[in-house]
């Protein structure tokens, strides 16, 4: 792969949709690679815009049509996949790619772009904090809120596997600190 690539890898609610939104503004160099998912949208989320939204049968086939790079079932049921076609679509525009992704997606992105791919870990400063802020965030059921807060205990002990880890206490001190190891890796 000759094409760099930054990723995002997190337990659900530490902040990572947040500081991309930031870095995105920052940088004009970058693109944000659009999943796709079998989970529905959020109110205000829209197709194609930050999820290909697609039913279950309809994900199934491109899985087996071989479309996607990646994909996991990251919660039982709900599927959330990287397309080839998404690469494809924001290198030929010469644009850094920039995933959110789950942590062993990350770890597949990583492997598939090897150095020329900065792997980031976004860390909840605790679970307790985690826990508030998915809860504020106010988008998921209880449910949805147990079964992110159940996966988090084992990805928080993944975070050795990524080449930084940035600790999202203070938002405006985490986006900084991203920015500048993200300079650092573009070489500006
Ligand atoms: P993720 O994409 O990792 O699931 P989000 O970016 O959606 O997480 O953030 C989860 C919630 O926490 C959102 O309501 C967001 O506004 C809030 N949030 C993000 N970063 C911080 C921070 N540093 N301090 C306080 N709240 C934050
Ligand atoms: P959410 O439902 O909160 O948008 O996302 C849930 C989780 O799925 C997050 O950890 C997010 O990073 C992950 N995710 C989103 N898109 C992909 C993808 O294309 N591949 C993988 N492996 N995980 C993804």
């Amino acid at each position: 792969m000759d094409h760099k690539a930054i990723l995002f890898s997190a337990p659900s609610g530490s902040g990572k949709t947040t500081i991309i939104k930031r870095l995105l503004q920052y940088f004009d160099c970058f693109e944000f690679s659009i999943s796709a998912t079998s989970r529905q949208p959020r109110e205000g989320e829209k197709d194609g815009v930050d999820y290909y939204f697609l039913t279950p049968d309809e994900f199934e086939r491109r899985v087996e049509a071989g479309d996607f790079l990646e994909w996991e079932e990251v919660y039982a049921g709900t599927r959330y996949g990287t397309l080839k076609s998404e690469i494809e679509r924001i290198a030929a525009k010469g644009k850094v790619v920039i995933f959110d992704v789950d942590v062993n997606g990350g770890i597949n992105i990583k492997r598939y772009f090897g150095d020329e791919a900065m792997a980031i870990f976004v860390m909840p400063p605790s679970i307790e904090v985690l826990e508030q802020r998915l809860r504020t965030r106010g988008t998921e059921s209880e449910e949805s809120i147990q079964k992110r807060l159940g996966r988090s205990a084992k990805e928080l002990g993944e975070s050795s596997k990524f080449d930084i880890t940035i600790v999202n206490d203070d938002l405006d001190r985490a986006v900084e600190e991203t920015r500048r190891v993200v300079e650092r890796f573009l070489g500006k």
